[in-house]
């Protein structure tokens, strides 16, 4: 995740860099709690239905796994889906994780936040509550498969409001509802929404087969364009939306060609050495995710890889063992191919989204095909072939074929 607005306050409000050693970082945790979910989204990466799936983790298990991860001291702790409110012992576990847990949110659709549920989530005192949309009515209910479902996320936003809990909106960009998003961005200052998330898509469940859908580079550009104006507008004007993107860690790169053009080179500098200190994508280190088997991997997208399962072996041991992929993933710098081995802003970027690579060439060091930055923007020589940008459309690799 790239924390926009955050990074932008360094340019008013300077602040020391911090250095991360890779052993001291503890993951966010994005658990999908159940696969169960009342919406159909075109993107979804669960590919879930409103059905009860098989193996998901009993009572018991899910209550061992949280002991786990207060113990494990994880920083924060994010309940997500399918919807989880759909899962019957989604308030009791969240209860019990307010107590172990720095930070806590709920990933919801959001159609399911009125009245006692409401009253629930306030009360158990979630840090954060993301709500998914897709853009604006018609459009919004056509992703998400569901006549009616703008309407019932827009109550969920204002229950959450009402309620003095911080509430922010997600919204996955592709070329069929990106028109959308200066009126999501409209919506957040309307409704007086705290945050707002721009995940690109990345191409698995749902999203793989839809990735003919994903936004073209240019238009990519475009939205990170209003993203980075609405940004500065928050930090000059004392306007706050905090804005943050995720699964395109070339967005930082793009957010320093901004700050290039704007600011002089102390403050690029600046800027650059907070960005190089965070490292970009953090799969595998910064975040971790629990499949709703139980299953480990090394972010939410991920689900052909499998660390282990928490059922067997707790996530703790999980995560602090011997995988050789989260081993690869740690290192700094990656052992990246193509473009983003060549590229100079690969320190800020760390090779941006591991598992698009995987999914389009069976290779997960390749170069990541939604990168949209020019070869001049990430500093390589424009004349080798070997860095062209690869297509979008392509056919996903067999999934026996992976890794090594
Ligand atoms: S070329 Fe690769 S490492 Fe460089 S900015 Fe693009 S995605 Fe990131």
């Amino acid at each position: 995740m790239f924390r926009l607005s955050e990074y932008m306050h360094q340019l008013v409000a300077p602040t020391p860099v911090r250095k991360r050693g890779s052993g001291e970082v503890k993951p966010v945790v994005i658990w999908n709690m159940t696969r169960r979910c009342n919406l159909k989204c075109r993107h979804c990466y669960t590919v879930s239905a409103d059905v009860d799936f098989p193996g998901e983790l009993s009572h018991e298990q899910a209550m061992e796994t949280l002991e786990d991860l207060g113990r494990f001291r994880v920083p924060a702790l994010i309940l997500s889906g399918g919807e989880p409110l759909d899962r019957k012992d989604l308030f009791e576990v969240a209860t019990r994780a307010r107590q172990l847990v720095r930070m806590l949110a709920l990933s919801t659709n959001g159609t399911k936040i009125h009245g006692e549920n409401a009253d629930r989530v306030a009360e158990i005192g979630f840090d954060y509550v993301g709500i998914s949309i897709d853009g604006i009515g018609a459009t919004n209910d056509w992703f998400r498969g569901v006549e009616g479902a703008f309407a019932d996320a827009l109550r969920g936003v204002r229950e959450c409001k009402k309620r003095g809990i911080k509430v922010g909106l997600r919204f996955t960009i592709t070329e069929g509802n990106h028109q959308h998003l200066p009126d999501l961005l409209k919506l957040c200052d309307d409704e007086g929404v705290d945050k707002f998330y721009l995940s690109h898509l990345v191409y698995a469940g749902r999203g793989d087969k839809n990735r003919g859908e994903d936004a073209a580079h240019k238009r990519t550009r475009k939205a990170l364009d209003l993203l980075l104006d609405r940004a500065w507008i928050g930090v000059a004007e004392d306007m706050p939306l905090d804005i943050v993107t995720g699964n395109n860690d070339a967005d930082a790169g793009y957010f320093l060609q901004w700050v290039r053009r704007n600011f002089d080179e102390a403050h690029v500098a600046h800027v650059r050495r907070h960005l190089a200190a965070w490292g970009g994508n953090s799969s595998g280190l910064g975040v971790a995710n629990i499949d709703f088997l139980g299953k480990v991997h090394p972010d939410t997208y991920w689900s052909d890889y499998t660390v282990g399962n928490v059922k067997d072996t707790p996530f703790s041991e999980l995560w602090t063992g011997d995988d050789p992929m989260l081993a690869t993933l740690r290192t700094r710098p990656r052992p990246l191919k193509g473009r983003c081995g060549a590229c100079k802003l690969r320190d800020v970027c760390g090779g941006n989204t591991r598992i698009r690579a995987l999914q389009l060439t069976g290779d997960p060091w390749a170069e990541d095909p939604a990168c949209y930055l020019s070869n001049q923007e990430i500093g390589v020589d424009t004349a080798d072939d070997r860095l062209t940008v690869t297509p979008f459309r392509g056919k996903s690799h067999d999934p026996a074929h992976r890794f090594f």
